[in-house]
């Protein structure tokens, strides 16, 4: 039987650890205040909202809600990151995306003050996490999956790693910051001509297709440890990965459920972020 990696104690251990952050930020009289921009009533995003809310107020960190309606108009938009930009007071923003229009996001990503941008989608957080720098965010799915990966003490140096998916906001990220580690990466992607060869050499596999089922157990081998990024719906309706969990539990050596997984830690990292951010503006 494989070992699960849940994400609930990695929760624990990072929680604790930022709650005694916030209370020294607090005693300086920062209290780390995080915004949350959604447009409209996606599932997901309020499902996130609640579960990133819920996250922050547990570790002290305070939550600013601002909604946009789906019919927004490009200067509202606007209007609102000026403002989270020029309030001292806001620490971090997280900007539900995507957005209506492939322009609002280029806008958003160009205006937003990198030091408030706590999901990596700025080209200076972009560029630190491609050149391993210090300062910036990475995209928090991303770092969850390290932050996974070191909680139960995987080493990353020299190990062979393949990633499936090469988003920006997951696939592309999660690869470089590996590389970063010192492991040696395969990035498969929609293109990538029998992925499951290129996964079944690795030590850890990381799917972040959206894909349900797609890793079979023709994707794995003994040994493997299973990160699934996935958050998918099954043709029953339920919430899946993209591993057939039954059929590669058996096989390997670790895997993170869904849900319980990758998704939980994710929350955590946004809180993360916004206490590093906090400690930053303080220390300029
Ligand atoms: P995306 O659609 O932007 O990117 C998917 C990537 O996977 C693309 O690079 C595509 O080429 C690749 N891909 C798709 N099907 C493939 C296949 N059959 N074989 C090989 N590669 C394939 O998606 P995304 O935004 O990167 O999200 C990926 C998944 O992660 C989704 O299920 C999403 O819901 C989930 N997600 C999870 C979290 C979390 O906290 N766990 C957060 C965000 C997104």
């Amino acid at each position: 039987m494989a070992k699960l990696l849940t994400g609930a104690p990695v929760v624990t251990a990072l929680g604790g650890e930022l709650s005694k952050r916030v209370e020294r930020l607090k005693a300086a009289g920062i209290v780390p205040t995080l915004a949350i921009v959604r447009i409209g009533e996606r599932p997901a995003d309020l499902s996130y909202e609640r579960g990133a809310s819920k996250r922050c107020a547990a570790i002290g960190i305070e939550v600013k809600h601002i909604f946009l309606k789906p019919d927004y108009r490009p200067e509202e938009l606007m209007a609102v990151v000026q403002e989270i930009n020029g309030d001292p007071g806001i620490h971090g923003c997280l900007m539900f995306r995507p957005l209506a229009r492939r322009e609002d996001e280029l806008a958003v990503c160009a205006a937003l003050k990198p030091e408030k941008d706590m999901d990596g989608i700025t080209a200076w957080s972009q560029g630190n996490v491609l050149s391993g720098e210090e300062g910036g965010f990475a995209p928090c799915t991303a770092q969850a999956c390290l932050e996974i990966l070191d909680y139960y003490g995987y080493s990353l140096k020299s190990s062979r790693v393949t990633v499936i998916g090469a988003s920006m906001v997951i696939g592309k990220p999660v690869g470089i910051m590996l590389l970063n580690r010192c492991a040696t990466l395969t990035m498969c992607h929609i293109d990538t001509v029998d992925t499951a060869s290129h996964c079944r050499g690795a030590e850890i596999l990381i799917s972040a297709a959206g894909c349900a089922g797609l890793v079979s157990k023709d994707y794995v081998s003994p040994g493997q440890v299973v990160l699934d990024v996935g958050i998918n719906t099954n043709p029953e309706g339920k919430l899946c990965g993209d591993v057939r969990f039954d059929e590669v539990e058996p096989i390997v050596e670790a895997i993170t459920p869904v849900p319980g997984g990758v998704g939980t830690v994710t929350s955590t990292v946004l809180a993360k972020h916004v206490v590093e951010a906090a400690e930053r503006m303080c220390r300029k």
